[in-house]
Parts: C-alpha cells; structure tokens; sequence
C-alpha cells in the first residue's frame, strides 16, 4: 500500500504562513470516520464504551471530537483525570487504569466518580486507607503471565510487564473487594500493545471471557463489564495491511457468544481503551528541511527534532515520510532524516529512500496522531511545537499553541534569576 498524507503541500503551505513548522496537524475527518466505524463494529454490544486513552493525544479538543461518538476517558494520572473532568466526563465516562498509584490520586478519581481499575491486590488495602472504602463499581487487571502468541508470533511478553496481577491474585482480589463491599466487577488486560492483526483483541477477549466465568464461578461476584484495554495497532510501514474494526468486532462477537453467553452472562458490557487506533494515523508532524549535510552519509536535518517525536529514537520505530509536492517523483536518493538534539539518535529515519530533498521542502512524518506530540520533552532547551486542527471543511484551527521560553522558563520563578531569564523572551 502507498502511503498518502491527508493534506496537500499547498494546505500546508497556507498553515506555514500563520504558524511556522514544525507542527503536528490533525485529520478531523479521519478521526471521524475511525470512530464512527469503532461505534459501529462493536454496536452488537449493548453497554460497548470506548474510553480513549489520553495519554496517546491529550488534547481537549481532539477528544471533545471523540464524545460525539460517545468515547469517554482512560486516565492514568492527575492531570489526564482534570482533563476527562474539564470536557464533561463524569463518573462512569472515565476509566482510570492507572498503576503505582498515589493516594491523592486515587482521592481525586474518587471524587470524580472515575472507575477505579487496580493494578495490583496490594491496591485493595491502599486505596482503601487512601479514599476511606471500597467504591461499589471496581476493576482489577489481570495479566496471565508468559508470552502471548498468536499463532507462532509472539506478540509481547505479559510476563516480563509490571502491570496487573496474577490468576490466584485476581480471585483472591475479588473475594476481598467483595467482603469489603463492592458489587459490580470489571476486568481488564493488556497483553499486546500496536498489533496489526485481526486476532489480538477475538484471542485476548478469550482470555479475558474465560476468566470472567471462572471469577464468576470461584467468587460469585457480578461481573458487569470487561475492558479490552489498548493494543490494537496501526500500520506505520506501508507494506502493512491495516486491521479490520468489523473483522475484529465480528471476532470479539463469536468469542462473546461462545464463552459468555453459556455461562449466563450475555449481559456483560465491553469497553475499549484504545489509543493509537483512534488517533496514531490522523496526526502527522509536519517539519521543514534546513540542512543538508554530506559526510560519511548524506544527511537532511530538518527543524523538528526528538522532543516533538520520540517513538524513532526510543524505539528505533518506523514512521514513514512523504517529502510533500514529490509524491510521484522516484526515491531514488538515500538520507538520514534527522533532528538538531545534541544526541545520535535524533533520526526520523535512518537509510531511508526518497526523492531528493530540497531545502526549504516540506517533510509529511506520517502517524504521529498518538504517542507523538504527548511523548514530547524539552531536552536541550527545545519547545513544543503547536498542534493543528484540519477540519472537514478544510479549513484549519490551532489546537494548542507552541511554546515559547517563557514557557521554558516558568517553574524558575522561584529564583532570584528569574527575571534575568526573562529580559529577553519577548523580544
Ligand atoms: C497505553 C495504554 C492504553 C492505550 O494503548 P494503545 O496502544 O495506544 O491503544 C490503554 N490502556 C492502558 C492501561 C494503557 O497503558
């Protein structure tokens, strides 16, 4: 498959001229379409709840986008729980799957009605002393330990993961919470995460639905929802086929029908925490090249750098990138695309096949919609970029601004250097 960017360079162009690269810029409509489709491949069931994980792209307006498709919030700290509350989640509309939990944090979802998933049996005891009880609706998260394989793949190593507790530990959780109160149980894992195939979620919904019935089972408690988490991936590379919602839909449907509904519990709601699916391919950063550089390589160093796009340089991960207004021209040049921190691995890509690249060109560095802007930091000084907003209508919005060394500067208000940092910020 060729990858295609959702904007034209004379869209890009335009944005430029209002707010200099690099930006991250957002496909309203792919958004759109995406969730709309979620909705749809899971609509058989009937409590189905996405809570979109902000962590991939907190960003108010992007997930005020998502409510309309009746996605609430999946938080795992502080802040992303003030976010969820900020654009109207209440209550049930936020999950919040967080672990190494502090105790005002568990105070703060409390207060907000959050549903509380714990990560471990120890929580029990701890979010007890820290919120003064056990709440009435509570979530555990399991995780089956080994390797998870899907066919001769292995997927990822549940075993080697921090997160979620064993099988003996969830039913003894279960026995506890119940002693302490609790009456409507959840279940939760994440066994795989960015997986590009059909199969993840049908095989881990199996998991997940047998152990619902044995919890059932060995502790009586009524379990109400079961929560699939994240993990459902996206095709960076463009030989890679994208998954199917309805297939996977479809699959989690035949499992439901095969394991829940038997054992009377054709009622369980399912909910998502899907983050890079619902976000990953609708944003791209957008970076101009500046420099070209020709030494052992040939290098472009472009005015984007790892602290607006980390995945390459942690990961070693693929992102594709369209050099914008040469689609159709060969790749016949090889470069490092690469940004200005003072560390190697400040590389887009590495070895990579494109058309020559002028200066001044414009660089499309595709899927960074989730797990992009938010990994971002501010090593060597660099500021955040601006997110954008491109509408339906075509027209663009500024989402968040970019930052500036005031920005930068701010938590230094507490020394005497404070002002001197300031003098020149505004000029
Ligand atoms: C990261 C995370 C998600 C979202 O994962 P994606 O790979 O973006 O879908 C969901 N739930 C939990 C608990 C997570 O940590």
């Amino acid at each position: 498959m060729n990858k295609t960017p959702f904007t034209t360079l004379e869209k890009l162009r335009e944005i430029e001229k209002e707010y200099p690269t690099p930006f991250h810029i957002y496909d309203e409509r792919g958004i759109r379409e995406n969730a709309k489709a979620l909705k749809e491949a899971f609509s058989w069931n009937k409590g189905y709840k996405e809570y979109f994980a902000v962590k991939a792209t907190p960003n108010p307006f992007l997930i005020q986008i998502l409510q309309e498709y009746g996605c609430g919030c999946d938080c795992s700290s502080m802040t992303e729980l003030m976010m969820a509350k900020a654009v109207g989640c209440k209550g049930d509309d936020i999950m919040f799957s967080s672990n190494e939990t502090p105790a005002e944090e568990y105070q703060y979802a409390k207060e907000i009605g959050a549903i509380i998933n714990l990560d471990d049996i120890t929580h029990i005891d701890f979010l007890e002393k820290a919120i003064g009880g056990i709440p009435k609706k509570i979530s555990c998260r399991y995780n089956p330990g080994g390797v998870f394989k899907i066919s001769n793949d292995i997927m990822d190593n549940p075993g080697d993961a921090k997160y979620g507790m064993t099988k003996e530990q969830i039913i003894e959780a279960f026995k506890i919470l119940k002693s302490k109160g609790a009456q409507e149980f959840g279940i939760h894992a994440f066994l795989a995460s960015n997986t590009v195939t059909n199969d993840y979620y049908p095989m881990l919904a199996k998991v997940l639905f047998e152990l619902a019935v044995e919890l059932k089972e060995k502790t009586g408690a009524n379990i109400t929802f079961i929560n699939l988490s994240g993990g459902v991936g996206i095709p960076y590379r463009p030989d890679q086929e994208p998954n199917d919602i309805r297939a996977i839909g479809e699959g989690v449907r035949k499992v439901y029908e095969e394991v829940l509904v038997p054992a009377g519990m054709g009622d369980v709601a399912l909910c998502t925490e899907l983050g890079r699916f619902m976000m990953g391919p609708y944003g791209a950063l957008v970076t101009k090249a500046v420099h070209e550089k020709h030494t052992y390589k040939e290098y472009i160093g472009c005015d984007a750098c790892a602290a607006n796009l980390m995945r390459p340089a942690i990961y070693g991960a693929y992102h594709h990138i369209t050099v914008m207004g040469k689609e159709n021209e060969p790749c016949d040049h090889v470069y490092d695309v690469v940004g200005s921190l003072c560390e190697n691995n400040d590389k887009f890509a590495i070895d990579r096949k494109l058309p020559k690249i002028d200066m001044g060109d414009l660089l499309f560095i595709h899927d960074a919609g989730a797990h992009g802007f938010s990994m971002g930091y501010n090593y060597n000084g660099k500021l955040r970029s601006a997110e954008i907003l491109l509408k339906e209508d075509g027209s663009y919005q500024m989402i968040r601004r970019a930052e500036t060394p005031k920005d930068y500067f701010a938590t230094f208000d507490c020394f005497p250097i404070y002002e001197k940092l300031l003098e020149d910020v505004d000029k």
